[in-house]
């Protein structure tokens, strides 16, 4: 489970918004554009890749 406080600190890395966490998926999606990071061991993977993306839309 991601604390809140990590949570609240974290932002997209590409257009600075804030991040909602969705456990169902264990993600983090940006509020904004949408991007998604994944989380590996309670910790978030806060590295955009291009590709990944593109293939979830
Ligand atoms: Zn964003």
């Amino acid at each position: 489970m991601l604390s809140p406080e990590l949570l609240s600190v974290l932002c997209c890395t590409v257009c600075k918004s804030g991040l909602n966490y969705l456990p169902e998926k264990n993600l983090l999606r940006c509020t904004s554009c949408g991007r998604e990071y994944k989380i590996k061991d309670n910790i978030p993977i806060m590295i955009v890749d291009e590709k990944e993306n593109e293939y979830e839309r």
